[in-house]
Order: structure tokens, then C-alpha cells, then sequence
């Protein structure tokens, strides 16, 4: 197998999730901005490809004109996606809310799952991944500094999305 960034992330996420890659379905798109998992009818995983528009490498929805402190963040910021999303692949069953939305704002309801879930998908990295989990965390902060930065720029608010 060529060693190309989708290549790579594959296993990574194969590797944390320990699932059947026939298991579950990863794509690597272009045409997308945010990472975004399907869970029924089978799990289903979406992760934006980084992109390069005039010479600035675009990730998330975010610029990064510098354009090797870019190339970083960006590869830091897709492989916390990567571990996040296999995350939820290992310990994420959402048929055991099946019975508990029914009658809900699906909305909330999705917000309430996604907050317990990633609270135990960060748990599972912390204990099974201790040096991803690090990475992740390094990876949250700047995250967070360019978000706000971002957000009092334009007034507007981006968010991780898984
Ligand atoms: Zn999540």
C-alpha cells in the first residue's frame, strides 16, 4: 500500500477503533469542511482532505497562510479528527439511546449523546492512547487560540463538528 496521507490515517483509525475496516466506511473528501460520522444504519466516517487554494493551505473552514506552520497544524488537527472519530468506532453504540430519544428534540438530544460520548471517547484515548491523547490536547488548545481568534475577527463561530 502507498504511504499516502489517507493510507495513513486508515490505519491509524483501524488501529485505536480495532474494528473491521469492512466494518465500518471511512471516506477522505474534498468537498467537505468538517469531519462527520453516521452511526445508523452502519457507521459511516467523513474526513475533509486539506486543501491548498492560492498558495494557502485550507483545513476546517480555517486558512493558514504561513505555509509550513499551516502544513503542521493541519496534519496535527487531522490526526486529533482521526483518534477522536475511531474514538467513537470503539466505544460509541448509539442503539443504546434508541429507546431513551424517542419522544425528544432530536437536536438536544444528539447534543446530550455527543457531550457523554465524548467525555468516554476521551477517557478511552486517555488510557489506551496516553501520547495520542497528549497530542490531541496540544492540538485542542491551538485549536481553540485560532478559533478565537477567528471568531473575534469575523464574529463567527466555528466548531468541531464530531
Ligand atoms: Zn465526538
Amino acid at each position: 500500500m502507498k504511504e499516502t496521507v489517507e493510507n495513513v490515517a486508515h490505519q491509524i483509525f483501524f488501529d485505536i477503533c480495532e474494528k473491521n475496516p469492512t466494518d465500518i466506511d471511512v471516506f477522505f473528501l474534498n468537498n467537505i469542511h468538517f469531519p462527520k460520522i453516521e452511526y445508523l444504519p452502519s457507521m459511516t466516517v467523513y474526513f475533509p482532505l486539506p486543501k491548498e487554494v492560492n498558495g494557502n493551505n485550507i483545513y476546517e473552514g480555517i486558512v493558514f497562510s504561513d505555509y509550513e506552520y499551516g502544513q503542521e497544524t493541519i496534519w496535527n488537527l487531522f490526526f486529533a479528527s482521526i483518534c477522536h472519530a475511531a474514538g467513537h468506532a470503539k466505544i460509541t453504540d448509539f442503539n443504546k439511546y434508541e429507546k431513551w430519544i424517542k419522544g425528544k428534540n432530536e437536536k438536544k438530544a444528539y447534543k446530550i449523546i455527543e457531550f457523554i460520548e465524548d467525555i468516554k471517547v476521551n477517557n478511552f484515548l486517555e488510557e489506551y492512547f496516553p501520547e495520542y491523547f497528549q497530542e490531541i490536547n496540544k492540538i485542542n488548545e491551538t485549536f481553540k487560540i485560532i478559533n478565537e481568534r477567528k471568531r473575534r475577527k469575523r464574529n463567527q463561530e466555528y466548531a468541531k463538528k464530531i
